[in-house]
C-alpha cells in the first residue's frame, strides 16, 4: 500500500514511519511512503504557503494554490485521482472499522493541515474524506496522519508478524480485550489467573471472551450498547 503525505514538515515523518514495524512492512516492500513537501509548490520567493483569513480573526490559513500543485503532482505520479483524507478536528472520528475499509485500497494521500486549517476550497473540491483523530485540537495534521498510518497498516497482510493476531484485539469485534499476563507467574502477590495455567484451550477461550464483555461494560458500556444492537 502506498502512503502519499502531503505536509509542510515531512521530517516529522522520518523516525516514526522508518522504525519497528513499520520500517520493517517497508523493507519488505509491503508499505511505501512518500512524503510531499508542500512549500515546494509555493510560487513566491519567500516560499509562503499561508495567508491571512479573509473576514478577519487570527492566525492564518494555508492556501490553496501550493496544495492543489502538490496534490497534482501525486496525480501524475500515480497517473490517477488519489483518495485524498484531510487529517481534520471537523471531520469523521477515527475508528477501527475505517482502518480495516481504508487499509483494502491500494494506496491513500493524506493532506496534513497547520495554522487555522486550509482555504475551505481545497476541502470542496479535492478532498474525499476529512478524518479527526478525536475531539481536541492540535497544532497540526501530521500526528494525526502518523496514528491513520500506523492503524491502516497494521491491518495489511505482512505488517505484523505471524504471531501477532488483530482480530480478538480491542474493537475489532466491537468489544475491547481481555486482560494479558506473561512471565513472572507471581508479581507483588498477585498470580496469574488458574485457567490461563490450565492448557485448556476451550476453558481460555471462554474465560477470554467473558472477561473482553465484562472488561467493555465496566470500561466502555456505549459499546455493549451498540453490539446488542447490531444482534438485533
Ligand atoms: N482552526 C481549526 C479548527 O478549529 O477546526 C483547527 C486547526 S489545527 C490548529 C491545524 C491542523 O491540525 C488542522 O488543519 C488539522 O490538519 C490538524 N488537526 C488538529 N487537530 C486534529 C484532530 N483532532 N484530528 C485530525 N487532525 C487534526
Amino acid at each position: 500500500m502506498i502512503f502519499d503525505i502531503l505536509t509542510l514538515f515531512p521530517e516529522m515523518f522520518d523516525g516514526v514511519l522508518n522504525a519497528s514495524m513499520l520500517g520493517r512492512a517497508m523493507e519488505k516492500g509491503i508499505l511505501e511512503f512518500n512524503t510531499v513537501n508542500i512549500r515546494d509548490f509555493a510560487d513566491n520567493k519567500h516560499n509562503r504557503v499561508d495567508d491571512a483569513p479573509y473576514g478577519g480573526g487570527r492566525g492564518m490559513v494555508m492556501q490553496a494554490p501550493p496544495i492543489y500543485s502538490a496534490y497534482e503532482s501525486i496525480v501524475r505520479l500515480r497517473g490517477k485521482k488519489p483518495h485524498l483524507i484531510y487529517m481534520s478536528p471537523k471531520g469523521k472520528t477515527l475508528t477501527q472499522q475505517d482502518a480495516i475499509r481504508l487499509s483494502k485500497m491500494d494506496s491513500v494521500a493524506i493532506l496534513c493541515g497547520h495554522y487555522e486549517g486550509v482555504d475551505q476550497r481545497i476541502i470542496d473540491e479535492i478532498v474525499d474524506e476529512e478524518i479527526s483523530i478525536g475531539d481536541y485540537v492540535l497544532t497540526g495534521g501530521e500526528l494525526p496522519a502518523m496514528v491513520l498510518i500506523d492503524t491502516i497498516s497494521r491491518m495489511i497482510d505482512g505488517v505484523l508478524s505471524n504471531e501477532d493476531s488483530f482480530t480478538d484485539e480491542s474493537h475489532f469485534n466491537g468489544l475491547l480485550e481481555y486482560p494479558q499476563y506473561t512471565r513472572p507467574y507471581e508479581f507483588h502477590g498477585v498470580c496469574v489467573p488458574d485457567v490461563l495455567m490450565s492448557g485448556n484451550h476451550a476453558n481460555i477461550a471462554k474465560w477470554r471472551r467473558d472477561k473482553s464483555v465484562e472488561l467493555t461494560g465496566k470500561l466502555r458500556p456505549d459499546m455493549l450498547k451498540g453490539l446488542d444492537q447490531n444482534d438485533d
